[in-house]
């Protein structure tokens, strides 16, 4: 397919009408319950175009200065904008100015954010990710959600979803706001949206999405008809192979998995996630492991310092993950025995 676009066309300019890009847009919107999609190349380009929006909205409304509410622990990107936003000084260390703008409250922590509404008249939006990645695969309470869309529609916020890492069916729906019943005014998506072809997406809906006119925002590659090609299709073998629901079982089965095999061990935290987007947490620093299961032949990640993140494809199968978990509980299992580890301190799937 991609082969076949590549032979075709893969980049116009926006003055003509991008029927690939239209489809896109049709069918993400159909999926999503949103209206309008601003199509760029990455998640942080799409972050940008969200934090404009919701400052656009500001300035519409007279707010000189628009703040956005963001949390800590979060990741938003590494433009200049997003790694403000970004709750995380290792991300924004040597880069300072910071832009300005933005308040941050602890995340899954709603009296801080009513706080915020109490105290700050300036601020337009939260931006959120729902299950945080790069902060450590940090789960919010199932009534999170809810309290913050009441909170925004109380005090006419925007509430912004980052759904750069949890979207495209990793938590087991196309995005994870659909685990709750709970819709966002503006959402982001990246990654897995073009399985490997840079392609990132703002969409938004009711107020927010009325707010850009032709001329507010725009790039030159974004939504081209190459990239949209590869993401039409990511979407139809995504529900024609029945990936979603893959990511649901494969996800119960490894979260299991661990938690059978690992709970209890001293130094084994907690074993937390949804869908394939998994983390087990130690008590201690473990970035070593990295190396030790690359070596092993596995590509993991290690964020927030203590945190093993795992991210399996959503074609991932019941073989792989069985390995998965055969090679990688004995290198935790020697990680925590060669560092002598502390009793363990809780233990919750
Ligand atoms: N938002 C989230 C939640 C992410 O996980 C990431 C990347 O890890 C980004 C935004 C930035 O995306 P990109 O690297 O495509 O700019």
């Amino acid at each position: 397919m991609l082969r076949e676009q590549a032979g075709k066309l893969v980049h116009t300019s926006n003055l003509y009408g991008i029927t690939l890009q239209e489809q896109l847009a049709s069918r993400l919107a159909a999926i999503s319950g949103m209206e309008n999609v601003f199509f760029c190349n990455s998640g942080c380009e799409a972050n940008e175009a969200a934090i404009k929006l919701a400052r656009y909205y500001g300035h519409q409304k007279g707010i000189e200065a628009p703040a956005i509410v963001v949390m800590e622990k979060a990741f938003h990107g590494r433009t200049i904008a997003t790694l403000s936003a970004t709750g995380s000084r290792k991300v924004q260390a040597g880069f300072e100015p910071l832009v300005a703008g933005f308040v941050r409250v602890p995340f899954d922590d709603l009296d801080a954010v009513r706080r915020i509404a109490h105290n700050n008249r300036s601020v337009v939006a939260v931006m959120v990710e729902l299950i945080q990645g790069e902060g450590g695969i940090n789960v919010c309470h199932a009534d999170y959600l809810h309290g913050l869309r009441e909170i925004c529609d109380a005090h006419g916020w925007f509430l912004i979803l980052d759904e750069v890492q949890s979207g495209m069916g990793r938590t087991g729906t196309w995005f994870a706001f659909q685990n709750s019943g709970v819709e966002p005014d503006v959402m982001t998506l990246a990654k897995g949206l073009g399985n490997g072809i840079p392609i990132g997406a703002c969409l938004a809906k009711g107020a927010a999405a009325k707010l850009f006119k032709p001329g507010s925002h725009g790039s030159t590659f974004g939504g081209n008809p190459f990239a949209c090609a590869a993401a039409l299709t990511t979407l139809a073998i995504i529900e024609d192979e029945g990936l979603m629901k893959n990511a649901v079982e494969l996800g119960d089965f490894l979260r299991a998995s661990f938690q059978s095999r690992l709970a209890g061990h001293a130094g084994v935290r907690e074993i937390r996630g949804q869908g394939l987007m998994i983390g087990i947490e130690l008590a201690q620093q473990c970035g070593e492991l990295v190396q030790r299961a690359l070596e092993a032949g596995l590509l993991i990640n290690v964020t927030a310092d203590t945190v093993i993140r795992l991210l399996p494809p959503l074609n991932f199968t019941r073989e792989q993950g069985e390995m998965l978990v055969d090679t990688l509980v004995p290198l935790v299992e020697d990680f925590l025995a060669r560092h002598n580890a502390p009793q363990a301190v809780a233990q919750s799937a």
